[in-house]
């Protein structure tokens, strides 16, 4: 069976290299192609000898997501639908950073649907579909890397020029925001860490992961990758409302949650980022945001407030009034916490937070 050079580490990939008698440069030129090159067959790698690439061929391939379809918000954001080989889909969403730099954040999945059942999130209605394996992870940074170059390297008319200017950029940072629970599937995910940071070049700084509160998970992050961002979906500041919202917190409640942030070894100047998705009647009272202040207490952090996106399926939950979300806000802020209000990129597309769900539902 030939081997996807995609889902080996270096040093794996220098050992095979090695088993074939070809010294070490050999390594590095391939992983150029595959990784800065984004090159998707051996064929292309054209300072390698013929005599290589044909051994290439012979034992090892390159794996590839099928793009299906891209939509793309008025506000810029790029949702991409993937395909993997067994048929099942991803999705992968692109936003453009709001200091208008042509420099993008790509939100990724780390598993196709979601065993934590979230009431408030598309994926977690599909249920667990299965995990990703690592070439799965990074090939989604690969692709859309792909996607943005052919922009760049194209001729720009009076006619394509507005939409090109849009698209043409490059991915600055990465968050596991998309579909799964990054710490259910956490050895492919800190294998694609290790690709991240060590083929692709991108900064551990520049890398959030994001769980919804699996306690081990936490720990075991901060000891294998310990500079790489977290974030923590926390979205209620009781036990009984997050047990309603989100089912891990019967496992792993707040005060287990809280304490595990609090002893999270942050790098200087860095902080735990909360996501706290605003549900009208639920968890955006004064006396929320009061608690929420005395959660996060002796926890450096940042707070992002998500007014509620409203999806097709799903009409259980309401968004807030404006006026409601920046009062929550005020009362955060003026004790002294930083708190965002998170534009709803790509809300019209359903590739804001909490919707993404790959079309099953379509799909049925
Ligand atoms: S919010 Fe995250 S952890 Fe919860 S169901 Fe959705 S994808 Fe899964």
């Amino acid at each position: 069976m030939k081997i996807n050079f995609k889902h080996l580490q270096k040093k794996e990939l220098e050992s095979c290299l090695d088993n074939l008698g070809w010294e070490s440069y050999r390594t590095d030129q391939i992983i150029d192609w595959m990784y800065k090159r984004h090159a998707v067959s051996f064929d292309v790698m054209s300072n390698l000898p013929r005599n290589l690439r044909t051994r290439l061929n012979d034992i090892a391939y390159l794996s590839e997501l099928k793009l299906l379809k891209t939509e793309t918000s008025l506000d810029g954001t790029i949702k991409f639908l993937f395909q993997l080989d067994d048929g099942e889909t991803i999705e992968s969403v692109l936003i453009p950073n709001v200091r208008g730099n042509n420099l993008y954040t790509l939100c990724i999945s780390s598993q196709a649907g979601c065993s934590m059942g979230c009431k408030f999130c598309e994926t977690g209605r599909l249920g667990l579909i299965r995990n990703l394996k690592t070439h799965e992870i990074t090939d989604q940074v690969l692709a859309v890397q792909r996607y943005l170059e052919q922009f760049r390297s194209d001729v720009f008319t009076d006619s394509n020029w507005e939409d090109k200017k849009i698209r043409k950029g490059e991915i600055s940072n990465i968050v596991f925001m998309g579909m799964g629970e990054p710490f259910n599937n956490f050895n492919e995910v800190m294998i694609s860490l290790s690709i991240f940071t060590d083929l692709i070049g991108i900064s551990k700084r520049k890398i959030t992961v994001s769980t919804s509160g699996i306690v081990p998970g936490i720990t075991k992050l901060s000891e294998k990758v310990p500079s790489v961002n977290l974030a923590i979906s926390l979205n209620a500041t009781t036990d009984s409302t997050r047990n309603i919202l989100m089912p891990v917190n019967k496992k792993y409640p707040l005060k287990k949650l809280m304490q595990a942030c609090r002893t999270y070894p942050l790098s200087p100047k860095r902080r735990i980022t909360f996501e706290y998705v605003l549900l009208k009647g639920i968890n955006d009272s004064r006396n929320d945001a009061l608690r929420l202040i005395k959660l996060l207490g002796g926890i450096r952090s940042k707070i992002n407030l998500i007014p509620f996106n409203r999806s097709q399926s799903s009409s259980e939950f309401i968004r807030p009034d404006e006026q409601d979300v920046q009062e929550f806000r005020k009362i955060l802020v003026n004790s002294g916490l930083i708190a965002t209000i998170r534009k709803s990129s790509g809300s019209d597309i359903s590739a804001a937070c909490g919707q993404l769900r790959a079309d099953y539902l379509n799909k049925s």
